[in-house]
């Protein structure tokens, strides 16, 4: 049965979304279909980003209509993407290739990271360049239609695990460094790209290091202009606290609910003190979830704002806080560590493993994505109005800054 809209039907009505849903489920039974085909019939009918274009995974509809096409297929029980494995992809490389691919970026790279079948990673952060991300040195030189590109980067999530990255470096070292960045899509699997595992806290190495040493990348996997690379990493670093600190939860869904889920089912461990500490965490969860499902509906408007970040820094601050909570419960229990082995997650997600496993992980929170302190600095800034902060280096070249 095909999927295409009938001619002359107005795609962007809650009432053809839902019948062209009904279409694709009866001609694709979820309960018998390999994910990929599914996600991929999904794509091509323009269910996927419904806002995106047609041709793109989307029917240029508006996006406020997502979440009720989105809640359609889960209802049916239509498959999704591994959140944990496909992260990056969805939520920060896929709207920066809307954003600032052309047609024929977006036709070769949307698809396959929409139906899971390419990983991707991000490789922004440096061994000098996290936070203050604009004194990046990975430099990119031009070499006719190609760039080559030299330097290190650190902490890539998945990098093991990738195909494609979107990479940030470093075009024009003699203008201030905001200005002389530019964004690339980088085949991780093109010669000169080496992945070095880093081991965590937790024993595993969920990222790694990343070094790039003549690596050609073809001009047309340029996004935006030459020097234009801020700009465009900013769109990035937006949509990924959206992704981070606002996905969409169930109530009682995530960590709260493993620690709520001990608390029936293990009546020795209760206090009247841990029963006050978990309602209140309880309660600073709910309206997280509710905060986040408000920013979904925000940002169906219209692309992310600063109001990201405040989702993300509470998400930090509430998982480390509910497996701290989880720790104290258990006890001598909760310290216990089932495995130290070195283990390559192909999808790290953080209700995986024991408590001290949630515990250890949870610290990664407050720095992968931005730091707290960074946020916090940014809601001052851009929704508080408060002063900016001092930057002495705005208008000195990056060749001059002091390293
Ligand atoms: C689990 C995990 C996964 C990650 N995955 C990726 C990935 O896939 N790709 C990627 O590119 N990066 C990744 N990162 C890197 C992460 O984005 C950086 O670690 C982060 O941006 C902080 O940078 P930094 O480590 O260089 O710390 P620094 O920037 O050196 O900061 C050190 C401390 O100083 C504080 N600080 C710095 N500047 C200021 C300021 N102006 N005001 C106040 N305080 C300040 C910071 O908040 C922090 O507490 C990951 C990190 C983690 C923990």
């Amino acid at each position: 049965m095909s999927t295409a809209p009938p001619a002359g039907t107005p795609t962007g009505t809650p009432e053809y979304l839902r019948a062209a849903v009904q279409r694709l489920l009866a001609a694709h039974d979820p309960a018998h279909t390999p994910a990929a085909e599914f996600l991929g019939a999904r794509y091509d009918a323009g269910l996927a980003w419904i806002h995106f274009p047609v041709g793109s995974g989307g029917l240029g509809a508006p996006r406020a209509l997502q979440q009720l096409v989105n809640d359609e297929f889960t209802a049916a029980g239509a498959p999704v993407l591994d959140s944990g494995r496909h992260g990056i992809g969805l939520g920060m490389a896929a709207p920066t290739l809307l954003a600032f691919g052309d047609e024929e970026i977006r036709r070769r790279f949307l698809r396959p990271l929409w139906t899971g079948e390419e990983v991707w990673c991000q490789l922004f952060s440096e061994p000098g360049a996290g936070s203050d991300l604009a004194a990046l040195a990975t430099r990119a030189v031009r070499d006719g239609d190609h760039w080559v590109v030299d330097g290190q980067k650190v902490w890539t999530s998945l990098a093991h695990e990738a195909q494609w990255a979107i990479l940030v470096t470093r075009t024009d070292p003699n203008v201030p460094k905001h200005r002389g960045m530019t964004y690339f899509i980088c085949d991780m699997t093109a010669p000169g790209v080496e992945v070095r595992p880093l081991r965590q806290a937790t024993g595993e190495a969920e990222f790694n290091e990343v070094f790039l040493t003549g690596v050609r990348i073809p001009d047309a996997h340029r996004l935006g202009a030459v020097g234009d690379g801020w700009r465009v990493a900013t769109t990035t670093l937006m949509n990924e606290r959206v992704a981070i600190g606002g996905h969409a939860e169930p109530r009682e869904g995530g960590l709260i609910g493993l620690l709520a889920g001990t608390w029936r089912e293990r009546p020795e461990l209760r206090t009247p003190g841990l029963h006050d500490a978990l309602l209140r965490l309880w309660v600073d969860a709910e309206a997280a979830r509710l905060t986040g499902e408000r920013l979904r509906q925000q940002l169906a408007a219209g692309q992310p704002g600063p109001e990201g970040s405040a989702a993300k820094l509470a998400f930090a601050r509430l998982n480390q806080q509910i497996s701290g909570l989880e720790l104290e419960l258990l006890g001598e229990e909760g310290l216990l560590y089932d495995d130290w082995t070195f283990r390559r997650p192909a999808s790290p997600s953080m209700l995986q493993g024991t408590p001290g496993y949630r515990y250890l992980r949870a610290k990664g929170n407050s720095i992968e994505g931005g730091t707290s302190e960074i946020l916090r600095g940014i809601i001052a800034e851009r929704v508080l109005g408060l002063p900016q902060e001092i930057r002495v280096d705005k208008d000195v070249a990056w060749k001059d800054l002091p390293r």
